[in-house]
């Protein structure tokens, strides 16, 4: 491994979803320090397990669990952990907003039901999607006392010196870590070969786009030498680069919905169909389409490109 790395350990876990894994990182120096928790299914235990094993430590030997953020595949065996002894620790912000989406799992279920149908969702397919949901509800063990960290803090895990940094977009409370040398781990604020989910769900901040793209330049602001990152990677060394990337991406896709509504004004749900037409996408990546065509449409309505009608479905336009 690249010396640069010292003392962090990506631990690729498998989860059921087409990323195969999820990269968590083992801190290791004065003690042992995970960041992030995968999903409660027998194989991602075994394979965290074993990481411990290989250096002679059992889950419950770890000082602290940190989760960049809340979805499924970074935040599932929290409280797994959390009831082996081990303090599980959240942004402020996650602990706020996010963690209430596993925590108070029905009321959450209801009001996003409700946000699918208002933008176009057809029965049938929200029907699906809470059957999607609940089985991944299933999956999760959130922690009960997560402990919050806060933007622009310092602080030592496992003896190496590191900076919270809030990093809005892919999840309202998500954060990454740099290590004093210039090594970030990045949970999903930057990702390689896919960009990371932006979508505006449910009680999300009101321009998760924009927030993602500001992420991205206080990313790049951090000059790190090197991203570990949550799926594939697992290292992004050019990461000012792969930001640009990420970047440009938005735009063009920012290009083709404003192309797309010269047709006519839609639902968020009709134009994901158009945005993503790749046939065979499972419910839970149409939800994914639909969440980032509506944080689209948002990001160009807060700037006055698009507007909404209070249509049921709610449909939007181009402006002028
Ligand atoms: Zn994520």
């Amino acid at each position: 491994m690249d010396t640069a790395l010292d003392g962090l350990h990506p631990v690729p876990v498998p989860i059921p979803y087409p990323m195969k894994y999820v990269n968590l990182v083992l801190i290791e120096g004065d003690g042992m320090v995970l960041v992030d928790s995968a999903l409660d299914l027998p194989d991602a235990r075994r394979a965290i397990e074993r990481a411990l094993a290989a250096r002679g430590a059992r889950p419950g030997d770890l000082d602290a669990v940190v989760l960049t953020h809340h979805h499924p595949d970074h935040y599932g065996l929290a409280g797994w952990f959390e009831q082996q002894g081990v303090p599980v620790y959240m942004l402020d912000v996650a602990i706020e907003r996010d963690h209430v989406w596993w925590s108070c799992f029905e009321p959450w279920l209801e009001r996003s039901a409700a946000h699918f149908r208002k933008h176009g969702m057809p029965g049938a397919f929200v029907a699906d999607l809470r059957k999607v949901m609940e089985e991944t509800r299933s999956r999760i063990r959130p922690p009960r006392n997560p402990r919050a960290l806060v933007d622009g803090q310092q602080l030592e895990l496992a003896g190496q010196r590191f900076s919270v940094h809030w990093t809005p977009g892919h999840a309202d409370g998500h954060l990454v870590l740099l290590r004093d040398d210039g090594v970030l781990i990045a949970g999903d604020a930057i990702l390689d070969r896919i960009t990371p989910n932006v979508g505006k769900w449910v009680g999300s901040r009101p321009d998760p786009l924009g927030d993602f793209l500001h992420s991205l330049k206080k990313i790049r602001g951090m000059e790190p030498r090197a991203a570990l990152v949550g799926h594939y990677g697992p290292v992004i060394e050019d990461v000012a680069g792969r930001s640009r990337e990420i970047e440009r991406h938005h735009e063009e896709r920012l290009r083709l919905l404003l192309e797309k509504l010269e047709s006519g004004a839609r639902s968020a749900w009709e134009l994901s169909l158009e945005l993503f037409p790749q046939p065979g996408l499972s419910a839970s990546q149409r939800r994914f389409a639909w969440a980032e065509t509506l944080a689209h449409l948002v990001y160009l309505e807060l700037r006055g490109r698009v507007r909404s009608s209070g249509e049921d479905p709610l449909r939007f336009e181009l402006v002028g």
